[in-house]
């Protein structure tokens, strides 16, 4: 069956669940939508897409024309009534955020008539930060609507699951992925490709390759573990500067962003409110340069599994197409159990920022364990 969609809304675009695209459009339709939905699927299935075509939709005047005002900052992330939030500590939701959120929920919409609360990463509401949650959940002031996201209902408390509406998304294959970034942002096939290793999931992929700056950072990476081969201590240390500098780079537009909201809403909002939302505005900053330095240790993991692979069978089909010299002289100073290392790494890596080691520092770490390993020193 096909909708009657506005060819500009988001909902329109949500290409890689047609199934999804067709219950949300109806419930729109007849009116009958939830005031808690829970989006479950694998990551990358585009449940993050689809929270942002519904917020649209419910946001909007004419339920998603795609070229009001409203529809438009939906679609830049920039409306004042459409919240999202993500864990904020490296151990899930923080009961100061489930707070805040509650006394926001209290609060009449700035724009437009509705409110919209998209969760991302449900499970890791922990009991101590979902029970104040679920009264509100269960009977929302009218005109706020919950969108949940998570990866299985058996990973979530049973309670939140119980009091919302769960849409299943199917989990996508690599070619559909491909195809999904392809339709999205035009770029080449061996780019799309490069990009989902990167990201993780279509649509991250498909801003990642709007941004010159996110680009520019994993460039940085390939660029630093290139040259461990033969660089010293200083160089090292030097590049995981620059790495991380590359990574703050696309910041600065996410500080415009939040200045010209806050300046827009300046005159709507009080003392306190007012308040909220600059705090808000520098976790958002802490938690994107958070991801953004998690996107660099990505590069560097889809940059060694090349590696390995051109170690293992030297007709491998990389997904690094656009540095195949690079991987290169990677696999050429090194073998597969150094790849291996290598790799592991990174995941420490990881989970040093997951616990909040500052970026620099864990960067500098993994360069180092990275340059020895490879060398098998
Ligand atoms: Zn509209």
């Amino acid at each position: 069956m096909t909708e009657r969609l506005a060819p500009n809304s988001l909902l329109s675009q949500l290409d890689m669940q047609p199934r999804v695209r067709s219950f949300l459009a109806r419930a729109l339709e007849q009116g009958r939508t939830s005031h808690a939905y829970l989006f479950l699927g694998a990551p990358g299935s585009g449940k993050l897409e689809a929270a942002w075509a519904l917020a649209q939709a419910l946001i909007c005047d004419d339920g998603g024309c795609g070229t009001c005002d409203h529809c438009v900052r939906v679609a830049r992330r920039t409306h004042p009534d459409v919240h999202l939030f993500s864990p904020e500590s490296a151990t899930g939701y923080l009961i100061a955020q489930t707070r805040e959120l509650l006394e926001d929920v209290a609060l009449a919409p700035i724009r437009a008539k509705a409110k919209v609360y998209i969760v991302d990463r449900a499970e890791q509401l922990r009991a101590n930060s979902a029970n104040a949650l679920l009264k509100t959940l269960e009977e929302p002031p009218a005109g706020v609507t919950f969108i949940l996201l998570g990866t299985s209902a058996d990973a979530m408390l049973p309670t939140i699951v119980s009091r919302c509406q769960c849409v299943p998304f199917r989990t996508l294959s690599e070619e559909q992925a491909v195809a999904a970034v392809e339709r999205a942002c035009g770029a080449p096939r061996g780019r799309c490709r490069m990009a989902l290793s990167v990201t993780g999931g279509p649509a991250r992929a498909a801003e990642f390759l709007k941004s010159a700056e996110r680009q520019d950072a994993r460039r940085a990476t390939v660029r630093a573990l290139d040259m461990l081969r033969r660089s010293d201590e200083a160089d090292i240390l030097m590049a995981a500067k620059d790495l991380v500098l590359a990574v703050k780079a696309p910041l600065d537009e996410v500080k415009s962003t939040q200045k010209a909201v806050l300046e827009q809403n300046a005159d709507y909002l009080s003392r306190g409110a007012l308040k909220q939302l600059e705090d808000r505005n520098k976790r958002e900053l802490s938690a994107r340069e958070r991801s953004g330095i998690m996107e660099a240790l990505a590069s560097a993991r889809s940059l060694l599994r090349d590696c390995l692979l051109r170690l293992e069978d030297p007709a491998a089909d990389l997904v690094n197409e656009d540095v195949p010299e690079v991987v290169e002289r990677l696999a050429a100073a090194t073998d597969t159990a150094g790849a291996v290392r290598a790799l592991e790494a990174v995941s420490r890596a990881e989970a040093r920022i997951a616990r909040n080691i500052t970026p620099q520092l864990a960067i500098e770490v993994m360069l180092f364990d990275i340059r020895k390993a490879l060398l098998c020193l």
